[in-house]
């Protein structure tokens, strides 16, 4: 049997050193006789697990110290669905940029709570593979906050610069794309994403946000468990955290700073992506819709010019190895996952099997 490479979009592929560490833990947690995922989230144990992940993603992110991270249970789902409830006041609008599947699900998610949107601009014209250009974005300088989703996991639409939107805060999901390259956080009110793409299991939530928009209290029938003021100060405990999926997480933020922190996997992932871009271009049998400047460096959707062979390849890639490579259902194809935890190896054997594939077309 030759190596699995699982380039699922998410949950994805682990770090093996860390699943191996979480495996070795599994019973007895550093002597202490207690599986994590047994711990009190009130005990001594956990809690050091809780405070060593915070501090962990705090170094990597040099967080500054106007930040706090959050750890909530749910998906990015809920984040996007709750952020409005504590950012916007009664009868203020919100601004969203919309530029695949999980922007337009955030926008949805507000107007179906009644919220006044604004679409600032929309790129589904060009079946989103494009970006709209900032000039051409209609901002609302009264808006609560400004969405937008920084990588498309679905489109494989990335944006890599960071818009200024003047006071208005840029509240950004970063679920596909986080700890891949280095973000100046400064730049952001909130940042957030579900862990299972880039950092952990699913059912984590992770927000990085900045201390002054804790004191807006938007809506004063939010729910305290949705209540991001209400959950810092309670250090994310205000019910029970996912524990287990935190503490995976933590070995994750490990794992990186022993790969040279975020510049060094950014410098991979860099070769990573371009390598398989490159073999999608330079053949006619392959392609990608996106726009050279947005294409996303995590999620890469590719379809073949002759699209009755898509199951073949699929097949072929599974018999070796190469998992999980069917394109979402919305777009169709194949669509390589290739985040932090793929080793450049993964890439080069997906771009051999590619070319073996034509070949023999
Ligand atoms: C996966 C994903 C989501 C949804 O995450 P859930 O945890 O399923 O709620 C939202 N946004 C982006 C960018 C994603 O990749």
């Amino acid at each position: 049997m030759s190596e699995i490479f699982n380039f699922s979009a998410g949950p994805a592929t682990l770090p093996k050193p860390v699943l191996i560490q979480a495996a070795q833990e599994m019973l007895d947690w550093h002597g202490s006789g207690e599986s994590v995922m047994e711990m009190s989230h009130r005990a001594k144990h956990y809690s050091q697990i809780h405070a060593q992940a915070k501090q962990d993603l705090s170094d990597l992110l040099n967080l500054p110290p106007n930040y706090e991270i959050v750890f909530l249970p749910g998906g990015a789902t809920v984040q996007f669905t709750m952020l409005p409830l504590n950012l916007a006041a009664q009868g203020q609008s919100i601004d969203f940029l919309t530029t695949g599947h999980w922007s337009e699900k955030a926008i949805k998610a507000a107007r179906a709570m009644q919220y006044t949107t604004n679409e600032v601009a929309t790129s589904i014209e060009s079946g989103y593979a494009t970006i709209p250009t900032r000039s051409s974005w209609q901002c609302d300088s009264n808006a609560a906050y400004l969405h937008l989703c920084l990588n498309e996991t679905i489109h494989g639409v990335e944006l890599f610069e960071t818009p200024d939107c003047g006071e208005v805060p840029l509240v950004a999901d970063a679920s596909s794309t986080w700890l891949s390259r280095e973000i100046d956080v400064t730049r952001f009110g909130i940042l957030y994403g579900g862990a299972q793409k880039n950092i952990g299991p699913a059912g984590l939530t992770i927000l990085i946000v900045r201390s002054d928009l804790l004191a807006r209290q938007a809506d004063p029938h939010t729910p305290g468990v949705m209540n991001l003021a209400v959950q810092v100060k309670a250090d994310s405990m205000i019910n029970t955290p996912p524990t287990y999926s935190i503490y995976i997480a933590g070995l994750v933020f490990q794992w990186l700073k022993t790969q040279g922190g975020i510049s060094a996997i950014e410098a991979i992932n860099k070769e990573k992506a371009s390598a398989l871009y490159r073999a999608i271009d330079q053949s006619s049998f392959y392609q990608n819709p996106v726009q050279a400047p947005y294409r996303s460096r995590m999620n890469v959707p590719f379809s073949l010019a002759d699209e009755s062979r898509t199951q073949a390849f699929l097949d072929g890639a599974e018999q070796i190895g190469l998992r999980n490579l069917k394109g979402h259902r919305a777009v169709g194809g194949m669509r390589a996952s290739i985040y932090n935890a793929m080793p450049l190896q993964g890439v080069e054997t997906l771009i051999e099997y590619m070319k073996e594939f034509e070949r023999h077309c």
